[in-house]
């Protein structure tokens, strides 16, 4: 037991995102940081009509949180596919297509760093900003298949491809 007279006082390190914690080099679980924990970033908004420069097709707007598992009822309401981990409970949007992105679908659609549209990403000096091929394409490159942590980033929320069945 502490006695009344000791304080405490958390200095972090660093900041870590942490998404399902699955990473095997431990980096989400980043001891000593602020640690970021997107796992109730849910959403997914389909957009049948998506167009952005080079692209006019259907696509997904998605929230970091959502594990492979958690997309199938998605495919299935819109006939529609993503390209997601084999590991079901694996984050879909988060280190997983950082690091490359691996499925069963790679070979056919690509891997995941090859699915990004947009992404809303919050900068290591606490910008909002959209990064795509038109706006912070550097960002943009950087993040798909750059390694998870590499850079010092934040995603929030990506528009994804989708894949007619
Ligand atoms: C059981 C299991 C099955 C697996 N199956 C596959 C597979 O089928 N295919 C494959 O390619 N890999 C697979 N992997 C490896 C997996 O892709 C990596 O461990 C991946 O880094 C996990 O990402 P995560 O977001 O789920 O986990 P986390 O451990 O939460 O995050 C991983 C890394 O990404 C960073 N990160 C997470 N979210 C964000 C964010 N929003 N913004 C910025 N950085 C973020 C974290 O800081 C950390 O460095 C598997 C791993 C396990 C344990």
């Amino acid at each position: 037991m502490f006695s009344a007279c000791q304080v405490f006082f958390f200095v972090p390190t660093h900041i870590a995102s942490r998404n399902t914690g699955h990473e095997f080099l431990g980096r989400s679980a980043g001891a000593g940081s602020l640690s970021v924990w997107t796992h109730f970033l849910k959403s997914f908004e389909y957009l049948p009509d998506y167009t952005q420069t080079g692209y006019a097709d259907q696509a997904a707007k998605v929230g970091v949180g959502l594990e492979a598992w958690e997309l199938f009822p998605y495919m299935e309401r819109y006939n529609t596919t993503v390209v997601i981990p084999s590991g079901k409970s694996v984050g879909a949007y988060g280190g997983w297509f950082a690091g490359g992105g691996h499925g069963v679908l790679a070979s056919l659609y690509g891997l995941g760093s090859d699915q990004p549209l947009t992404m809303q990403v919050v900068t290591a000096d606490g910008r909002f900003v959209t990064a795509s091929p038109e706006v912070n394409e550097d960002l943009y490159y950087a993040i798909r298949g750059g390694g998870a942590s590499e850079f010092f980033f934040h995603t929030t929320k990506y528009t994804f491809y989708c894949m007619n069945t």
